[in-house]
């Protein structure tokens, strides 16, 4: 009988290979291996409508679980593999069951950094972000008028952020870099999500630095600056990113660097092993780069399956992202890696606007804030390989249809 693929992470990528695999008519069979409890499921709503109590959870399941039973697919659900016996072609159990595979695919995704206990991080009322676990966790704590600070102004800190205010909480969020969303955005981003973010009460504090988290009888009560300062909190939400979940694949030898790396067809470097989604490390345009994306984890859960049903892919997509504050909707296409100039494009009111990241005159990405036609317009100019000049983008006369369809 032919060993299953066997796939470690029931996450995105996972279900997006087996979506795939399905549709292909790929008889060989599947097995999905995942420590969580949950077939799989979207996390981006954890951040937002869920943490705010306005999507049930069955929603949050990227394909409900008889669908598998359905598919052919088998589930181990509950499960962790903590060894890979390349020599054998086995993975190993937690309980120290051995699972033959014919081809592995590790879909292992990333874990949110935590404190170090020295810090005060392992006080109750200390949360991280990542699993429908950890919002069970934190939900019934976020009650209104409780005072809540965020460590770390990033995306999944700022949405935290705003979910909370909505549900009248007290928010501080504390970024030790000189601006919010200084890692993945231009100034002008920041700036807004700054200006949206204090207009909705929150206190917003940047290029400050939290020496510990300050508890009584083993629970939190608030975090000391290194000026001194201390903030009281009630709970603290640590949101200062993520990390791949590389163990199992270095245990195993594999290549590693900032994640598992692959080849343009997602395989490591065993040609037995794949890899996909926030765990992988790969190449684009010469530069090694790892993505926390659905649409990574998506588009390489789904080039592993085009790749195993013996098409002749190579891994090209376009990334995008997304993230929802308030009444904002941020959208972005491209990287922005390397930009050296940012083009600002006004929109019909302050709340519409678009970054548009430059490297001298070649465009690379668009941050696009309530503006759907700058990042629909704008994806099919990046597609295009089109460059705008600078002058045209800033001006809001310019007809963006006409530029990408033109
Ligand atoms: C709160 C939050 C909000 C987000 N918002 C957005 C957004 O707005 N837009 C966007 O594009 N992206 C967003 N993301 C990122 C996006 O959800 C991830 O990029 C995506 O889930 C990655 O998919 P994956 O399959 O690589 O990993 P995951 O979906 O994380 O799945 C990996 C799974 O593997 C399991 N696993 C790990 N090791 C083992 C092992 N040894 N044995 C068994 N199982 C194992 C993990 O427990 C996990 O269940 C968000 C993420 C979070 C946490």
């Amino acid at each position: 009988m032919t060993a299953p693929i066997v796939i470690v992470g029931a996450g995105q990528a996972a279900a997006s290979f087996i979506t795939r695999h399905v549709a292909l008519g790929n008889a060989w069979p599947v097995l999905l291996i995942g420590d969580e409890a949950h077939p799989p499921y979207q996390r981006p709503p954890l951040s937002k409508k869920y943490l705010l109590g306005n999507l049930a959870r069955e929603r949050l399941f990227i394909r409900p679980l008889e669908w598998y039973a359905e598919q052919g697919i088998s589930l181990r659900l509950g499960t962790r593999i903590d060894a890979i016996d390349r020599d054998n072609l086995k993975v190993v159990t937690t309980s120290g069951e051995s699972i033959e595979y014919g081809k592995l695919l590790l879909c292992t995704g990333s874990s949110a950094r935590s404190l170090p206990a020295q810090s005060g991080g392992d006080l109750a009322g200390v949360f991280t972000l990542r699993s429908i676990d950890d919002i069970d966790k934190m939900s019934p704590e976020f009650q209104p008028g409780r005072k809540l600070l965020i460590i770390g102004g990033g995306y999944i800190g700022l949405e935290a952020a705003a979910v909370s205010r909505q549900m009248g909480l007290e928010v501080t969020v504390l970024e030790m870099a000189d601006r919010i969303l200084q890692r993945v955005a231009a100034a002008a981003t920041s700036s807004y999500f700054r200006e949206l973010h204090t207009a909705h009460g929150v206190d917003l504090r940047e290029s400050v630095r939290m020496t510990r988290l300050l508890g009584e009888n083993g629970t939190v009560r608030g975090a000391e600056l290194e000026t001194g300062e201390v903030i009281d909190a009630d709970l603290v939400l640590v949101g200062i990113g993520s990390r791949p979940n590389t163990e199992l694949a270095q245990a195993a030898g594999l290549d590693c660097d900032n994640g598992i790396r692959v080849n343009e067809i997602c395989q490591t470097s065993d040609p037995n092993i794949y890899a996909a989604g926030d765990c992988s490390n790969f190449d684009r345009h010469g530069q090694r780069i790892r993505l926390e994306s659905v649409q990574n984890a998506a588009d390489q859960g789904d080039l592993v399956a085009r790749v195993l049903a013996e098409e002749a892919v190579t891994y090209t997509a376009l990334p995008w992202f997304w993230s929802e504050q308030y009444d904002c909707r941020l959208q972005i296409v491209g990287l922005n890696h390397g930009h050296n100039q940012t083009v600002i494009r006004p929109g019909a009111n302050p709340s519409i606007m678009s970054v548009w990241y430059y490297r001298d005159d070649e465009l690379l990405a668009i941050d696009a804030m309530n503006d759907p036609k700058s990042y629909a317009f704008g994806t099919r100019i990046i597609e295009a390989g089109k460059h705008p000049t600078h002058a045209q983008v800033a001006d809001p006369a310019t007809d963006l249809k006409t530029l990408a369809l033109g």
